[in-house]
């Protein structure tokens, strides 16, 4: 009986359900926070409109307006993406530790 407590102190204490299926499975008791990887596939039809929200974005984050305007326009349509999924301030409860965006191109 005493074994189970004991067992039971040890096991994480974070709540992460993927650390406590670790200790499970291993007996490792070591916090590894769950990572999850997004794709976003976008389709922009208003550049303008876009490059706008990317813009606001950035202001709300601290940068000096004109810099953002300058920065973040119609021609810069990644640096807008990334501003707009990926703001200095990442959504409650977890951290977004990198992102990378591409122009794939035109849709017809
Ligand atoms: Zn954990």
């Amino acid at each position: 009986m005493t074994e189970v407590t004991d067992l039971q102190s040890e096991s994480p204490a974070c709540g992460h359900s993927a650390c406590r299926q670790n200790w499970i499975d291993t007996g490792e008791s070591e916090c590894v926070q769950p990572q999850v990887d997004v794709t976003l596939h976008l389709r922009v039809y208003d550049p303008y409109k876009f490059a706008a929200a990317a813009v606001a974005q950035a202001i709300k984050d601290g940068v000096d307006p004109e810099e953002a305007a300058s920065t973040y326009t119609e021609d810069n349509l990644t640096g807008c993406a990334r501003m707009i999924f990926d703001p200095g301030q990442s959504p409650p409860g977890c951290q977004i530790e990198d992102s990378s965006a591409i122009e794939a191109g035109d849709v017809g």
